[in-house]
Protein backbone atom coordinates (compact mmCIF):
# COMPACT_ATOMS: atom_id res chain seq x y z
CA UNK A 1 0.00 0.00 0.00
CA UNK A 2 1.15 3.76 -0.43
CA UNK A 3 1.91 5.77 2.28
CA UNK A 4 4.00 8.90 3.23
CA UNK A 5 6.79 8.43 5.20
CA UNK A 6 9.37 10.77 6.44
CA UNK A 7 12.56 9.43 7.12
CA UNK A 8 14.39 12.98 8.39
CA UNK A 9 12.96 16.27 9.61
CA UNK A 10 12.88 19.25 7.13
CA UNK A 11 10.69 21.27 4.99
CA UNK A 12 7.98 19.66 3.14
CA UNK A 13 10.43 17.81 0.74
CA UNK A 14 11.09 15.24 3.23
CA UNK A 15 7.22 13.84 2.59
CA UNK A 16 7.62 11.02 0.24
CA UNK A 17 4.82 8.46 -1.01
CA UNK A 18 6.27 5.10 -0.66
CA UNK A 19 5.36 1.82 -1.05
CA UNK A 20 4.87 0.51 2.89
CA UNK A 21 3.98 -2.71 3.72
CA UNK A 22 2.05 -3.04 7.37
CA UNK A 23 1.79 -5.93 9.81
CA UNK A 24 -1.21 -7.79 10.50
CA UNK A 25 -3.06 -5.63 13.34
CA UNK A 26 -1.21 -6.57 16.82
CA UNK A 27 -3.66 -7.48 20.08
CA UNK A 28 -6.02 -4.58 20.89
CA UNK A 29 -5.21 -3.41 16.86
CA UNK A 30 -7.75 -1.97 14.18
CA UNK A 31 -6.80 -2.21 10.77
CA UNK A 32 -8.34 1.05 9.27
CA UNK A 33 -8.81 1.70 5.13
CA UNK A 34 -8.30 5.38 5.48
CA UNK A 35 -11.05 7.45 3.41
CA UNK A 36 -10.09 10.70 4.46
CA UNK A 37 -7.42 12.25 5.83
CA UNK A 38 -7.45 15.59 8.01
CA UNK A 39 -4.28 17.64 7.51
CA UNK A 40 -3.42 19.78 10.92
CA UNK A 41 -0.64 22.09 12.03
CA UNK A 42 0.94 19.67 14.33
CA UNK A 43 2.31 17.67 11.86
CA UNK A 44 4.13 20.47 10.02
CA UNK A 45 6.05 20.96 13.99
CA UNK A 46 6.53 17.13 13.69
CA UNK A 47 7.75 17.16 10.46
CA UNK A 48 9.97 20.43 11.77
CA UNK A 49 11.08 18.31 14.54
CA UNK A 50 9.79 21.20 16.97
CA UNK A 51 7.89 18.43 18.48
CA UNK A 52 10.13 15.24 18.38
CA UNK A 53 8.86 11.55 16.58
CA UNK A 54 10.57 8.98 16.18
CA UNK A 55 11.76 8.66 12.68
CA UNK A 56 11.30 7.56 10.12
CA UNK A 57 7.51 7.83 10.50
CA UNK A 58 3.51 8.20 7.95
CA UNK A 59 2.16 11.58 9.90
CA UNK A 60 -1.30 11.79 10.23
CA UNK A 61 -3.80 11.06 13.22
CA UNK A 62 -7.10 12.12 11.72
CA UNK A 63 -8.58 10.53 9.55
CA UNK A 64 -11.64 8.53 8.69
CA UNK A 65 -12.94 5.33 7.05
CA UNK A 66 -13.48 1.57 6.84
CA UNK A 67 -12.34 -1.21 9.58
CA UNK A 68 -10.99 -4.04 7.34
CA UNK A 69 -9.41 -6.72 10.11
CA UNK A 70 -8.66 -6.54 13.73
CA UNK A 71 -6.24 -7.92 15.98
CA UNK A 72 -6.71 -10.40 18.59
CA UNK A 73 -9.00 -9.25 21.72
CA UNK A 74 -10.83 -6.58 19.45
CA UNK A 75 -14.50 -6.60 20.06
CA UNK A 76 -16.01 -3.48 19.41
CA UNK A 77 -15.20 -3.34 16.18
CA UNK A 78 -15.74 -5.52 12.75
CA UNK A 79 -14.92 -5.41 9.36
CA UNK A 80 -16.95 -2.75 7.70
CA UNK A 81 -17.81 -0.58 10.59
CA UNK A 82 -17.53 3.21 9.24
CA UNK A 83 -14.99 4.47 12.24
CA UNK A 84 -12.66 7.92 12.81
CA UNK A 85 -10.27 9.07 15.00
CA UNK A 86 -8.07 12.25 15.83
CA UNK A 87 -5.29 10.45 17.18
CA UNK A 88 -1.78 8.12 16.34
CA UNK A 89 0.34 7.93 13.34
CA UNK A 90 -0.04 6.65 10.12
CA UNK A 91 -3.09 8.67 8.63
CA UNK A 92 -1.32 9.61 5.93
CA UNK A 93 -1.45 6.00 4.38
CA UNK A 94 -3.99 3.88 2.21
CA UNK A 95 -4.34 1.80 5.31
CA UNK A 96 -3.57 2.12 9.25
CA UNK A 97 -3.09 0.00 12.47
CA UNK A 98 -4.10 1.66 15.30
CA UNK A 99 -5.13 1.11 19.08
CA UNK A 100 -8.98 0.16 18.99
CA UNK A 101 -9.30 2.51 22.56
CA UNK A 102 -9.07 5.73 19.71
CA UNK A 103 -11.14 4.71 17.30
CA UNK A 104 -14.96 5.81 17.20
CA UNK A 105 -18.13 3.98 15.16
CA UNK A 106 -19.26 7.18 12.74
CA UNK A 107 -22.77 8.03 12.31
CA UNK A 108 -24.15 7.43 9.15
CA UNK A 109 -25.04 11.01 8.86
CA UNK A 110 -21.66 12.10 8.72
CA UNK A 111 -19.58 11.60 5.77
CA UNK A 112 -15.26 10.17 5.93
CA UNK A 113 -14.60 14.23 4.82
CA UNK A 114 -16.81 15.57 7.30
CA UNK A 115 -15.19 13.36 9.94
CA UNK A 116 -11.70 13.70 8.87
CA UNK A 117 -12.36 17.80 9.28
CA UNK A 118 -13.56 17.29 12.54
CA UNK A 119 -11.96 15.01 14.48
CA UNK A 120 -8.78 16.70 15.85
CA UNK A 121 -9.93 20.08 15.26
CA UNK A 122 -13.63 19.98 16.37
CA UNK A 123 -12.98 17.82 19.49
CA UNK A 124 -10.08 20.76 20.32
CA UNK A 125 -12.60 23.19 20.11
CA UNK A 126 -15.12 21.23 21.98
CA UNK A 127 -12.37 21.27 24.75
CA UNK A 128 -11.33 24.70 24.84
CA UNK A 129 -14.76 25.99 24.69
CA UNK A 130 -16.62 23.48 27.15
CA UNK A 131 -13.68 22.32 29.38
CA UNK A 132 -10.44 24.67 29.56
CA UNK A 133 -12.40 27.66 29.91
CA UNK A 134 -16.16 26.73 29.73
CA UNK A 135 -17.90 29.62 27.56
CA UNK A 136 -21.14 31.10 29.20
CA UNK A 137 -23.43 32.93 27.31
CA UNK A 138 -22.59 36.86 27.47
CA UNK A 139 -18.65 35.98 27.51
CA UNK A 140 -16.51 37.68 25.40
CA UNK A 141 -13.94 35.92 23.83
CA UNK A 142 -10.67 35.99 21.38
CA UNK A 143 -9.90 33.60 19.29
CA UNK A 144 -6.47 34.05 16.92
CA UNK A 145 -6.50 32.55 13.33
CA UNK A 146 -9.84 32.73 13.20
CA UNK A 147 -10.37 31.47 9.72
CA UNK A 148 -8.42 28.37 9.75
CA UNK A 149 -9.21 24.81 10.57
CA UNK A 150 -9.70 24.95 14.24
CA UNK A 151 -10.92 28.60 14.02
CA UNK A 152 -13.94 28.39 11.30
CA UNK A 153 -15.42 25.77 13.66
CA UNK A 154 -14.85 27.83 16.67
CA UNK A 155 -16.61 30.91 15.99
CA UNK A 156 -19.93 28.81 14.94
CA UNK A 157 -19.59 26.85 18.10
CA UNK A 158 -18.00 29.71 20.29
CA UNK A 159 -21.20 31.92 18.94
CA UNK A 160 -23.53 29.29 19.63
CA UNK A 161 -23.22 29.30 23.28
CA UNK A 162 -23.84 33.39 23.06
CA UNK A 163 -20.80 34.32 23.08
CA UNK A 164 -19.29 37.97 21.73
CA UNK A 165 -16.63 36.64 19.18
CA UNK A 166 -13.96 38.57 18.18
CA UNK A 167 -11.53 36.65 15.61
CA UNK A 168 -7.86 37.75 14.10
CA UNK A 169 -7.31 36.65 10.96
CA UNK A 170 -4.60 37.71 7.85
CA UNK A 171 -6.46 39.01 5.35
CA UNK A 172 -9.87 40.21 4.35
CA UNK A 173 -11.10 37.11 2.59
CA UNK A 174 -10.34 35.36 5.88
CA UNK A 175 -12.06 38.21 7.41
CA UNK A 176 -15.03 37.46 5.28
CA UNK A 177 -14.86 33.88 6.50
CA UNK A 178 -14.51 34.14 9.87
CA UNK A 179 -17.94 37.04 9.93
CA UNK A 180 -20.13 34.97 7.78
CA UNK A 181 -18.71 31.86 10.88
CA UNK A 182 -20.27 33.73 13.77
CA UNK A 183 -17.22 36.45 14.41
CA UNK A 184 -18.76 39.61 15.72
CA UNK A 185 -15.97 41.61 15.39
CA UNK A 186 -12.91 40.91 13.34
CA UNK A 187 -8.97 42.06 13.41
CA UNK A 188 -6.51 42.46 10.68
CA UNK A 189 -3.44 41.46 12.81
CA UNK A 190 -0.91 41.91 10.60
CA UNK A 191 -2.11 45.53 9.71
CA UNK A 192 -3.89 46.62 12.99
CA UNK A 193 -2.86 46.18 16.59
CA UNK A 194 -4.73 43.64 17.71
CA UNK A 195 -4.56 44.92 21.57
CA UNK A 196 -5.77 47.90 21.05
CA UNK A 197 -8.44 46.94 18.87
CA UNK A 198 -10.11 44.52 21.24
CA UNK A 199 -9.97 47.72 23.73
CA UNK A 200 -12.14 49.72 21.44
CA UNK A 201 -14.25 46.71 20.39
CA UNK A 202 -14.64 45.81 24.32
CA UNK A 203 -15.06 49.49 25.38
CA UNK A 204 -12.39 48.56 27.77
CA UNK A 205 -13.26 45.66 29.45
CA UNK A 206 -11.34 43.34 27.50
CA UNK A 207 -11.76 39.61 27.40
CA UNK A 208 -12.98 36.78 29.66
CA UNK A 209 -10.79 34.21 27.36
CA UNK A 210 -8.19 34.48 24.75
CA UNK A 211 -7.60 31.18 22.97
CA UNK A 212 -4.03 31.42 21.29
CA UNK A 213 -2.75 29.05 18.47
CA UNK A 214 -0.34 31.71 16.99
CA UNK A 215 2.42 31.90 19.57
CA UNK A 216 5.56 33.86 19.48
CA UNK A 217 3.82 36.80 17.78
CA UNK A 218 0.87 36.94 19.69
CA UNK A 219 2.36 37.21 23.07
CA UNK A 220 2.78 38.64 25.45
CA UNK A 221 -0.01 41.17 23.54
CA UNK A 222 -2.88 38.23 23.74
CA UNK A 223 -2.64 39.14 27.96
CA UNK A 224 -3.13 42.75 27.43
CA UNK A 225 -6.51 41.42 25.87
CA UNK A 226 -7.50 39.98 29.23
CA UNK A 227 -9.85 41.47 31.61
CA UNK A 228 -8.52 40.67 35.85
CA UNK A 229 -8.62 37.17 36.61
CA UNK A 230 -8.57 36.26 32.72
CA UNK A 231 -8.00 33.26 31.17
CA UNK A 232 -4.88 32.42 28.97
CA UNK A 233 -5.66 29.84 26.60
CA UNK A 234 -2.04 28.80 24.83
CA UNK A 235 -2.76 25.88 22.49
CA UNK A 236 -0.38 26.04 19.36
CA UNK A 237 2.62 27.95 17.73
CA UNK A 238 1.66 28.48 14.63
CA UNK A 239 4.26 31.09 14.48
CA UNK A 240 6.68 29.49 16.42
CA UNK A 241 7.30 28.93 20.05
CA UNK A 242 6.57 31.56 22.51
CA UNK A 243 10.26 31.90 24.59
CA UNK A 244 9.46 34.31 26.50
CA UNK A 245 6.71 32.96 28.96
CA UNK A 246 7.14 34.99 32.28
CA UNK A 247 4.89 33.48 35.45
CA UNK A 248 5.14 37.29 36.79
CA UNK A 249 3.10 38.78 33.58
CA UNK A 250 -0.02 37.32 34.93
CA UNK A 251 0.08 39.05 38.11
CA UNK A 252 1.30 42.23 36.70
CA UNK A 253 -1.65 41.97 33.97
CA UNK A 254 -4.23 41.17 36.30
CA UNK A 255 -4.37 37.97 38.64
CA UNK A 256 -4.69 36.22 34.99
CA UNK A 257 -4.70 32.37 34.49
CA UNK A 258 -2.80 30.89 32.00
CA UNK A 259 -2.74 27.20 30.80
CA UNK A 260 -0.85 24.69 27.55
CA UNK A 261 -3.90 22.33 27.06
CA UNK A 262 -3.46 18.91 24.35
CA UNK A 263 -5.93 17.41 23.11
CA UNK A 264 -4.40 14.16 23.73
CA UNK A 265 -5.07 14.39 27.38
CA UNK A 266 -8.26 15.00 26.86
CA UNK A 267 -8.88 11.84 25.21
CA UNK A 268 -7.04 9.63 26.88
CA UNK A 269 -9.70 8.51 29.45
CA UNK A 270 -11.84 6.86 26.73
CA UNK A 271 -15.42 7.85 28.69
CA UNK A 272 -14.54 11.12 28.40
CA UNK A 273 -13.40 11.05 24.47
CA UNK A 274 -16.88 9.36 23.99
CA UNK A 275 -18.63 11.88 25.80
CA UNK A 276 -16.90 14.74 24.02
CA UNK A 277 -16.73 13.18 20.51
CA UNK A 278 -21.34 12.80 21.55
CA UNK A 279 -20.76 16.78 22.36
CA UNK A 280 -19.54 16.92 18.76
CA UNK A 281 -21.62 15.20 16.96
CA UNK A 282 -24.56 16.53 18.19
CA UNK A 283 -23.54 20.32 17.73
CA UNK A 284 -23.10 19.22 13.89
CA UNK A 285 -25.52 17.02 13.65
CA UNK A 286 -28.17 19.85 14.54
CA UNK A 287 -26.90 22.24 12.09
CA UNK A 288 -25.24 24.36 15.17
CA UNK A 289 -21.52 24.04 13.39
CA UNK A 290 -21.22 22.57 10.30
CA UNK A 291 -17.67 21.78 8.78
CA UNK A 292 -16.03 23.42 6.34
CA UNK A 293 -13.47 21.42 3.68
CA UNK A 294 -12.37 24.18 1.67
CA UNK A 295 -9.52 22.18 0.15
CA UNK A 296 -9.45 18.26 -1.17
CA UNK A 297 -6.29 17.12 -2.23
CA UNK A 298 -5.26 13.42 -3.26
CA UNK A 299 -2.85 12.44 -0.84
CA UNK A 300 0.56 12.35 -3.10
CA UNK A 301 0.31 16.06 -2.72
CA UNK A 302 0.47 16.00 0.98
CA UNK A 303 4.04 18.25 0.65
CA UNK A 304 1.93 21.09 -1.22
CA UNK A 305 -0.69 20.83 1.33
CA UNK A 306 1.75 21.48 4.05
CA UNK A 307 3.31 24.53 1.90
CA UNK A 308 0.16 25.62 1.83
CA UNK A 309 -0.59 25.34 5.85
CA UNK A 310 2.63 27.41 6.63
CA UNK A 311 1.93 29.87 3.77
CA UNK A 312 -1.11 30.58 5.31
CA UNK A 313 -2.61 30.53 2.48
CA UNK A 314 -5.49 27.86 3.52
CA UNK A 315 -8.95 28.86 4.93
CA UNK A 316 -11.06 25.93 7.09
CA UNK A 317 -9.78 22.39 6.90
CA UNK A 318 -7.82 20.63 3.96
CA UNK A 319 -8.57 16.43 3.46
CA UNK A 320 -6.24 14.29 1.64
CA UNK A 321 -7.35 11.55 -0.14
CA UNK A 322 -5.95 8.52 -0.22
P1 LIG B 1 -4.93 26.65 10.66
O1 LIG B 1 -5.78 26.27 9.51
O2 LIG B 1 -5.54 27.51 11.71
O3 LIG B 1 -3.60 27.30 10.11
C1 LIG B 1 -2.80 28.08 10.94
C2 LIG B 1 -3.13 29.57 10.84
O4 LIG B 1 -2.34 30.26 11.78
C3 LIG B 1 -2.76 30.18 9.50
O5 LIG B 1 -3.74 29.99 8.49
C4 LIG B 1 -2.63 31.63 9.88
O6 LIG B 1 -3.90 32.29 9.84
C5 LIG B 1 -2.18 31.58 11.35
N1 LIG B 1 -0.78 32.00 11.48
C6 LIG B 1 -0.36 33.10 12.15
N2 LIG B 1 0.96 33.25 12.03
C7 LIG B 1 1.40 32.25 11.26
C8 LIG B 1 2.68 31.90 10.76
N3 LIG B 1 3.77 32.61 11.05
N4 LIG B 1 2.79 30.81 9.98
C9 LIG B 1 1.72 30.06 9.68
N5 LIG B 1 0.46 30.36 10.12
C10 LIG B 1 0.31 31.45 10.90
O7 LIG B 1 -4.35 25.32 11.34
P2 LIG B 1 -5.10 24.23 12.23
O8 LIG B 1 -6.56 24.49 12.21
O9 LIG B 1 -4.58 22.90 11.86
O10 LIG B 1 -4.56 24.53 13.70
C11 LIG B 1 -4.72 25.79 14.29
C12 LIG B 1 -3.84 25.89 15.50
O11 LIG B 1 -4.37 25.11 16.56
C13 LIG B 1 -2.39 25.41 15.29
O12 LIG B 1 -1.51 26.27 15.98
C14 LIG B 1 -2.40 24.05 15.93
O13 LIG B 1 -1.15 23.63 16.36
C15 LIG B 1 -3.36 24.28 17.09
N6 LIG B 1 -3.98 23.04 17.56
C16 LIG B 1 -3.76 22.67 18.86
C17 LIG B 1 -4.34 21.57 19.39
C18 LIG B 1 -4.19 21.24 20.83
O14 LIG B 1 -4.86 20.34 21.33
N7 LIG B 1 -3.33 21.94 21.56
C19 LIG B 1 -5.16 20.66 18.56
C20 LIG B 1 -5.39 21.18 17.22
C21 LIG B 1 -4.79 22.31 16.75
P3 LIG B 1 -3.96 33.90 9.55
O15 LIG B 1 -3.40 34.09 8.17
O16 LIG B 1 -5.39 34.20 9.67
O17 LIG B 1 -3.09 34.50 10.60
Amino acid sequence: MKAIRVHQTGGPEVLKLEDFELPPPGPGEVRMRNRAVGLNFIEVYQRTGLYQVPLPYTPGGESAGDVVAVGPGVTEFKPGDRVATPMGFGAYAEERNLAAAVLVKLPDAISYETAAAMMLKGLTVQYLLRSTYRVNPGDTILFHAAAGGVGLIACQWARHLGATVIGTVGDREKAKLAAEAGAHHTILYREEDFVARVAEITGGKKCHVVYDSVGKTTYPGSLDCLRPFGMFVSFGNASGAIDNFNILHLSQKGSLYATRPTLGTHVADRANYLKMCEDLFSVVASGAVKIPVHTRRPLAEAAEAHRALEARSTTGATVLLP
